[in-house]
C-alpha cells in the first residue's frame, strides 16, 4: 500500500515571504519533495521516505501555491462587442455599452460565460477568485447567477462574490435596496465606487455606509476607489479614515485608486502615512489601468496606475488583478496571471530583481491576503491546492510566460498542460 496518494519529487517550492528581508531569501524556493494524503499537504522534506499511488517528477521545476485573481467581473466577462465595441476605449464609454448589454442577461448567459472563464482561469493555476458583480440591475440577475456558481465551482475553484453598484450606491434612488438585497443574498464582499457618485458628498457618504454595513454583517470590503486620472478624487483618504475609526484595515481593499498616480508628491507622501496607519490592502490591474486611463492626455501621457512601487516599499499589501477579460472595457484577456504580473513590472518599474519577485508574490501570497484566506501556501496542514511551472523560478516563469504543466485542487490532479514544442526546420544554407 502507499504511504502517499500523491507525492510531487524535487520541485523547487515557492514559500510565503517572511517579510522585510524575506524578498531576498534564497531559501524560499528550497527544493523538496511533497506528501498529500486525501485533500492535505501531509509531508514536506528533502527525500520523502515512501512512495505514492501516483508520482510526479518536477525535476527542479517551480512548484507554488495557485495564483489568486483578487480583481475580475465575471458578470460582463466574454460579452466584447454585445452590443457594441468600445470605440473610444474610455472607462465610462464602457459603462455606457454595459448598461446596453445588461437589459438582457439572463442566469443562464451569465452562468455560461463565468463557468467559462473560471475554466480558462484554473487550468492556467487560478483557484482563488473574487469576483465583482453589478448590483445595479433591477433584477440582480448576475448576481443570482453567480451566487450559483459559486456554489457550482466550489470543488475546483474557490469564489468570492462582491456586492458591486456600477451605478453609483446613490446613482438612482433604488440603487442602495439593491445593494441590501445583494448583502442578504449572501454577498462575501462589499463593493462601491465613490469616484463615480453624483457628488464629492454622495461619494462621502457611500464610503462610510459601506464601511458600516460591512462592520454590521461582517463583510469584506472593496471598493472601486480612485479609478480616474483626476488628481482631485481622493476617496482613498476616506477609506483609510474609516478602516482606522473601525479598526479593519486588513479586511478591507482599495481596487484601482489610479488617481494615486495623479496626486502631487506632497499630498502622496502625507496619504501614505495615513495608509499605513489603516493597513488597507490594495489591487492594481495593470492592464487596464494602462489602457483605460491617460486617455484624455496629449502628451506627457500618464500611465494611469497606483504607486505599486512605493506602497510595497512602504510594507502595504499590494495584490494585482486582471479586472477584465474580453468585456466592454477590454477585449483582450487570456485570464493569465503572468501576463497580469509582466504589465505591472513594466509599468510600475519593477525590473528589479527583488521587484519582480514582489510582482510574483503579488499574484499568490499577497492576493491570498487581500482576499483572507486561511491556510493559503505549500505548509503541512494546508490543502492541497498548488502547481507545477515549466519554469525555475519566479522571474523565468514570468519571462517566459512559463506554462502551468501541472494544476492540482485539493489533491486532485485538476488540469494538465503541455509545453509548447517547436520543430525548427531551419533554412539550407546554399
Ligand atoms: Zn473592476
Amino acid at each position: 500500500m502507499s504511504d502517499f496518494d500523491l507525492v510531487i519529487r524535487g520541485g523547487g517550492l515557492w514559500l510565503a515571504p517572511l517579510g522585510g528581508d524575506g524578498y531576498a531569501n534564497a531559501d524560499r524556493s528550497p527544493v523538496m519533495d511533497v506528501g498529500i494524503r486525501g485533500d492535505r499537504l501531509v509531508a514536506i522534506a528533502p527525500q520523502l521516505p515512501g512512495t505514492g499511488r501516483v508520482e510526479i517528477d518536477a525535476g527542479g521545476k517551480l512548484v507554488s501555491p495557485p495564483f489568486v485573481e483578487s480583481h475580475i467581473h465575471l458578470d460582463s466577462a466574454l460579452t466584447a462587442g454585445q452590443p457594441r465595441v468600445n470605440e473610444s476605449g474610455t472607462l465610462f464609454e464602457g459603462i455606457q455599452i454595459w448598461a446596453e448589454r445588461k437589459p438582457s442577461l439572463t442566469v443562464e448567459d451569465v452562468e455560461e460565460r463565468a463557468i467559462a472563464t473560471l475554466k480558462t482561469q484554473a487550468q492556467q493555476g487560478v483557484l482563488y477568485v473574487r469576483s465583482h458583480v453589478d448590483v445595479s440591475e433591477p433584477n440582480l440577475t448576475a448576481l443570482r447567477a453567480l451566487l450559483a456558481v459559486r456554489e457550482a465551482v466550489q470543488d475546483w475553484i474557490t469564489l468570492q462574490i462582491l456586492a458591486f453598484p456600477q451605478d453609483g450606491l446613490y446613482g438612482d434612488p433604488r440603487n442602495a435596496e439593491l445593494y441590501q438585497e445583494a448583502i442578504s443574498l449572501g454577498v462575501d464582499v462589499l463593493g462601491g465606487i465613490p469616484h463615480y457618485e453624483l457628488t464629492r458628498e454622495a461619494g462621502v457618504q457611500s464610503v462610510e455606509q459601506i464601511f458600516n454595513w460591512a462592520v454590521q454583517k461582517d463583510r469584506l470590503i472593496d471598493l472601486h476607489c480612485d479609478e480616474i486620472d483626476d488628481p482631485q478624487s481622493r476617496f482613498l483618504e476616506v477609506m483609510a479614515a474609516c478602516a482606522i475609526r473601525h479598526d479593519i484595515g486588513p479586511r478591507a481593499t482599495a481596487s484601482h485608486t489610479t488617481a494615486f498616480g495623479s496626486y502631487e508628491n506632497g499630498y502622496a507622501n502625507k496619504l501614505m502615512g495615513f495608509l499605513q496607519r489603516a493597513k488597507l490592502n490594495f489591487i492594481a490591474n495593470p492592464l487596464i489601468n494602462i489602457t483605460l486611463q491617460g486617455r484624455t492626455d496629449t502628451y506627457p501621457k500618464r500611465r494611469g496606475i497606483t504607486r505599486v512601487k512605493e506602497l510595497w516599499q512602504g510594507g502595504l499589501n499590494v495584490s494585482l488583478g486582471h479586472d477584465c477579460i474580453q468585456d466592454p472595457w477590454y477585449s483582450l484577456g487570456t485570464g493569465n496571471m503572468l501576463d497580469v504580473a509582466s504589465m505591472a513590472i513594466h509599468c510600475c518599474h519593477m525590473t528589479g530583481q527583488q521587484e519582480m519577485v514582489a510582482c510574483y508574490d503579488m499574484i499568490t501570497y499577497g492576493g491570498a491576503q487581500t482576499l483572507q484566506l486561511q491556510n493559503y501556501g505549500l505548509a503541512v496542514g494546508n490543502p492541497a491546492d498548488l502547481i507545477i511551472l515549466d519554469a525555475a523560478d519566479p522571474i523565468a516563469a514570468l519571462r517566459q510566460r512559463a506554462t502551468i504543466t501541472t494544476v492540482i485542487r485539493r489533491g486532485k490532479i485538476l488540469a494538465e498542460t503541455q509545453p509548447a514544442v517547436t520543430a525548427w526546420h531551419g533554412i539550407p544554407i546554399p
